[in-house]
């Protein structure tokens, strides 16, 4: 499938960088809304800290997603790139006040607020404005998703949200606070999800929260499931756009929402993965005793997956017909966990082939580092190559 690449083109862009094929982004965008339509009151926010590449942005704001939001230079990024404020949502522990502050002057649609102390000074900051902040509590499920330790999110003690015992009692105080408005929950289970049996467990506990929040007479207008779906990162190019048809319709079958409420999705790693590559050059081949090493001159500076979380991204050699051989694919930076795979076939590899990583729009660009004093890698959609 290395026709899916300009390579030719690629030949005079300076490695490493990110590529960005707009057209598959478009076309996932598309089914999104399409899949979403389908159901009464969904709504569906780009989760920006997958990826703020500002041409990216634009594309996924032009589709007419709203914008979720962890911290304030992510409502800069999201107003910038056209979002309205009215389809921000902003959620995230440490808030500082110049954060709160920008939210409150936009009048963004919602801050998920994630404990008492922080919806106490978002009322303070409110009122010293003159304005209502709309409020949703991020409530933790204590619902488990089978994933990598460091990305679940929503077992019950952990930094993310309000424990369910406390949900009532903040509740309560949110009504007694002038300057809050309470409009919903919020919740988010974790990343890479792929098990529709998780989404499913999640929809049974907010059922259940529901109920009790009857018996008190207390209204929720919106809920927000947050975002969590994973896509396949071994077949990039058979699996290219994640089954939104499956996961849309497992929250319409199983959440029994209350009529007039509105259901909010904050999906980012299943809207922008699989449209990027980072395209790297092979500097040298380096035979070792028993394996040989392509190393190449993007590194975990450039995408810190593979380094932070094990991560599997697949690897192309774009530019060699060759049989395949095994190498291990590395970087240059001076750390042993500099790693892009281990023991992977590829076409022969000789010094200046062009590789692909693929899979790699989400938690790639937005992640990289200048450790080493390296530079930050460029991101091109396809309208700029
Ligand atoms: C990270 C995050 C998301 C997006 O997660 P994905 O796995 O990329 O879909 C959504 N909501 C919140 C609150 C998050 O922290």
């Amino acid at each position: 499938m290395k026709g899916l690449f300009p390579t030719n083109k690629f030949e005079q862009i300076q490695t490493p960088f990110y590529y960005y094929d707009t057209e598959l982004l478009r076309r996932t965008l598309n089914e999104i809304k399409a899949e979403a339509a389908k159901h009464e009151g969904f709504h569906v926010h780009y989760a920006v800290k997958a990826n703020a590449n500002p041409k990216v942005l634009n594309v996924i704001c032009q589709a007419g997603l709203g914008a979720d939001c962890v911290s304030g230079g992510e409502i800069r990024a999201s107003l910038n790139a056209g979002f309205p404020a009215r389809k921000i949502v902003y959620a995230g522990v440490g808030k500082s006040d110049w954060e709160i502050n920008l939210g409150i002057e936009h009048d963004i649609a919602c801050f998920n607020v994630e404990s008492i102390p922080e919806l106490e000074i978002i009322n303070q900051l409110a009122e010293a404005k003159g304005k209502t902040a709309r409020v949703a509590f991020r409530i933790n499920p204590n619902v488990g998703a089978h994933t990598h330790a460091h990305i679940t999110t929503g077992l019950a003690e952990n930094k993310f949200g309000i424990s369910m015992n406390d949900m009532e009692s903040a509740i309560a105080r949110a009504a007694e606070l002038k300057n809050i408005d309470f409009v919903g929950l919020h919740f988010h289970i974790g990343s890479q999800i792929l098990d529709m049996g998780d989404f499913k467990a999640l929809c049974n506990r907010i059922n259940d929260i529901q109920t009790r929040l009857e018996h008190l007479h207390i209204n929720v207008k919106s809920i927000n499931v947050g975002g969590g779906l994973g896509i396949d990162y071994q077949h990039p190019n058979r699996m290219a756009i994640p089954d939104f048809k499956a996961y849309f319709d497992t929250y319409a079958k199983f959440l029994n929402l209350r009529p007039g409420q509105t259901l909010h999705f904050e999906l980012g790693r299943a809207v922008v993965a699989q449209c990027g590559s980072l395209v790297t050059r092979v500097l040298y081949v380096k035979e070792g005793t028993c394996k040989q090493f392509a190393i190449v001159d993007a590194g975990m500076t450039d995408l810190i997956r593979p380094a932070l979380y094990n991560a599997y991204h697949k690897i192309e050699n774009l530019t060699s017909e060759e049989p395949k051989e095994t190498y291990d694919v590395v970087g240059p930076i001076c750390e042993s966990s500099d790693v892009f795979a281990k023991s992977i076939d590829l076409n022969k590899c000789h010094r200046g082939d062009l590789i692909a990583i693929r899979s790699a729009g989400a938690y790639g660009e937005i992640m990289a580092s200048c450790y080493n004093c390296r530079q930050l890698p460029k991101g091109y959609i396809t309208e700029e190559i």
